[in-house]
């Protein structure tokens, strides 16, 4: 059985996530969508609730789960017994990031291969930073994102009904 990692923020998913899980699923057997615990960034939502979201949005996928880890990425790969990475490429911005990203984890561990997928042209400019301050203002973000990861901002910046 084939098992990739999709590691990430997902601080809040977006539909370029999405792309990304559904793309990645045809090509693995299981894809773990995993929320990265990192004490030092700042994050908008607590891990707890973007597992939930996380949950909600792709509970219909077959392959697919959700989990967290915290720690060296390749060592959460080799105790869930997956050989892929995968990461997603916007533009060239993102490159050299995902690039420094790439090259310590095959310094760390080159038996775990990282993957990664272009963005699709409808999403290349679609960020979970966008989408935050969108729904700053109190505007749905249902076009770049998923109806729950709207509702969720929406009422977090109090703009629930
Ligand atoms: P991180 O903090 O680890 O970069 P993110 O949640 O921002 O976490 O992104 C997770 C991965 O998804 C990264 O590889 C990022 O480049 C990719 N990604 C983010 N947005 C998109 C998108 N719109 N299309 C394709 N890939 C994306």
């Amino acid at each position: 059985m084939k098992t990739a990692v999709y590691p990430g923020s997902f601080d809040p998913f977006t539909n370029g996530h999405l792309d990304l899980v559904q793309r990645a699923s045809q090509l693995f057997d299981r894809v773990i969508v995993s929320v990265a615990i990192n004490s030092s960034k700042n994050s908008f939502f607590t891990v707890e609730e973007r597992m939930a979201i996380l949950r909600e949005v792709l509970a219909s996928m077959p392959g697919v789960e959700v989990a967290s880890f915290e720690g060296l990425l390749v060592d959460y790969c080799r105790t869930v017994g997956a050989r892929a990475i995968v990461r997603g490429l916007r533009a060239v911005t993102d490159f050299d990031y995902e690039y420094a990203i790439f090259q310590l984890n095959h310094d760390l561990n080159a038996e775990v291969e990282t993957v990664f997928l272009l963005a699709a042209k409808e999403y290349s400019f679609v960020s979970s930073t966008l989408i935050k301050e969108v729904a700053r203002y109190g505007r749905s973000v249902e076009q770049h994102a998923p109806p729950a990861v709207s509702r969720a901002l929406l009422r977090k910046f109090g703009h629930a009904k």
